[in-house]
């Protein structure tokens, strides 16, 4: 392709993601599909002479968007919102065109310096503890990661890295073969999968701590797990805290277990590096109302928020801050001489903040944002999501035959049919086969529910009562069908459970 093919076919696809974006509402939000659809379609081999460009564009109607499942429609109300907004498309495409491989400052110095003065804006943004800045008192700062999943393995590599050092210059003698079967790490029961994750990769123990009836977890669990481990001899390490569960947005109460993690306990400090998972939940600290949640966060040796989940950034962007960068830096270099340069120690070299080696220009698409919308625009976003997420409540308390499974504190509401388990499982099968919206469900202490997520930046008032419309409607149906169904066993299904299969075609009806 040649400049003026690039700049035909560049301005032809910001029309198309234009329109993709603003007309996303017609569209049928889940595909519908069946596993091998796009291989019936497209040949075995790649193209042994190249196509007109012309034939591509075509081909992403045709193949491309009926396997698509469309997360920024407002009709999206699955897992999270996700991010994306029209500057951070274009900071992508200016990052795709540079293309430098940022590992060290030398190897591309506005891809570094950005990323710090970014990373600290939107630190200061959420009210993040000055050690946490690269513009505080230490050193401190943030760094622009792929994934919040990344973000917590690394933290837990870092901590044990920690723990190991210390007890082996307590005590000489030991090897790490000893030390690491010992370590064990703790989150509560409600954390992301990718927190357990995280411990089998990085082959340390991680026990899962039970939270209290609001899914918070509490100081007196987390002791107790301490000194049960200790009596059996293990050697407590690490803890991901949560701030905005998965199932629920509920909040661990960081006031009560990060002194526990700091404190004197059996007459020696405590070394359990406390990480905070604030992945989706974190964005909305940019709103003082919210704040309360994030206290005790001065207990925290890192901190992990994704403007991709709900901060106007697409896919991938999380950030993560970490008090003390010399458990990263100094842990895990490994510095070949092609590597180094002459400004070394002067700024970050972020290769050493993280696992990949190469990394791209991600902080242009936040700072294009920032600038774009602004503190205000920001906040006035995610209130808007968090009103959104009220009327949804409202309309589902006025119906009179739901019932809210947890506190709505978000963007997210968890309810289900008063009826119980089976009814509402039954309920997000008729949604599912109705196809206008989609969510997902979640089991918590034996409650099977419903997660209703605001998720697409676009979603107004009349997009959530046509929402609620249609679950309103699909109750009708199931209990109409139920007659005088009675409650049975709980059912265990797993919060991942996919869409299932129509089993006719589905009317689908387009909202206005
Ligand atoms: N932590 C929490 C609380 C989440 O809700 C999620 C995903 O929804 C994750 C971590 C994983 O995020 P990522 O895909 O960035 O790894």
């Amino acid at each position: 392709m040649n400049a003026e093919d690039f700049r035909k076919y560049g301005r032809k696809m910001v029309d198309y993601i234009a329109d993709y974006l603003e007309n996303i509402r017609e569209r049928e939000v889940v595909h519908k599909v069946t596993p091998g659809y796009l291989k019936k379609r497209l040949p075995d081999e790649a193209p042994e002479n190249p196509e007109d460009f012309e034939e591509v564009f075509k081909d992403i109607e045709k193949f491309i968007m009926p396997g698509v499942t469309h997360w920024h429609s407002p009709y999206f109300h699955g897992y999270f919102a996700a991010g994306n907004t029209y500057p951070s498309i274009l900071g992508d495409m200016l990052s795709d065109a540079i293309g430098c491989i940022g590992f060290s400052w030398a190897a591309s110095p506005a891809c570094t310096e950005l990323e710090v003065i970014t990373t600290d804006w939107l630190g200061k943004m959420l009210a993040l503890p000055e050690e946490f800045l690269h513009c505080g008192p230490g050193n401190g700062g943030g760094v622009i990661q792929s994934t919040a999943s990344e973000t917590t393995f690394l933290c837990l590599l870092a901590a044990r890295n920690k723990i190991v050092d210390k007890i082996k210059k307590e005590n000489p003698d030991i090897r790490e073969k000893d030390i690491l079967p010992r370590l064990v790490g703790y989150c509560t029961d409600q954390g992301n999968s990718s927190v357990h994750r995280s411990a089998l990769l990085g082959a340390v123990k991680m026990h899962k701590l039970e939270s209290d009836e609001n899914l918070s977890l509490r100081g007196d669990t987390l002791k107790e797990a301490i000194e049960r481990d200790k009596n059996d001899g293990l050697i407590p390490f690490f803890l991901c805290a949560s701030l905005g569960t998965t199932g629920t947005c509920a909040f661990d109460n960081l006031e009560e277990i990060g002194p526990i993690c700091k404190a004197s306990f059996y007459g020696e400090a405590e070394h359990i590096w406390m990480h905070i998972d604030a992945a989706y939940a974190g964005s909305a600290f940019v709103c003082p109302e919210y704040r309360h949640y994030m206290k005790g966060i001065q207990y925290a040796e890192t901190f992990s928020v994704n403007p991709h989940k709900w901060m106007l950034i697409n896919f991938d962007l999380s950030v993560m801050w970490i008090k003390n960068s010399s458990y990263l830096v100094d842990a895990f270099n490994v510095d070949p001489i092609y590597l180094r340069h002459t400004n070394e120690g002067k700024v970050p070299d972020y290769r050493h903040w993280q696992i990949p080696l190469g990394r791209r220009f991600r902080s242009l698409k936040l700072w294009f944002m920032l600038r774009s919308y602004g503190v205000s625009g920001v906040q006035k976003y995610i209130r808007k999501h968090c009103q959104l997420a009220k009327e949804f409540e409202k309309l589902i308390l006025d119906d009179g035959r739901f019932e809210i499974t947890s506190k709505t504190v978000m963007g997210l509401v968890c309810f289900r049919l008063k009826k119980g388990n089976k009814l509402t499982e039954l309920l997000l099968s008729e949604i599912l086969e109705d196809g206008r919206i989609y969510m997902i469900p979640a089991l918590c202490r034996d409650v099977y529910f419903l997660r209703l997520a605001v998720v697409a930046e676009r979603t107004t008032s009349e997009d959530i009562r046509f929402s609620f419309e249609v679950i309103k409607t699909c109750a009708d149906k199931v209990l109409r069908s139920s007659g005088d169904f009675k409650e049975d066993e709980p059912v265990f299904v797993d919060i991942d459970l996919s869409r299932k299969k129509p089993t006719q075609p589905s009317k689908i009806k387009t909202h206005k």
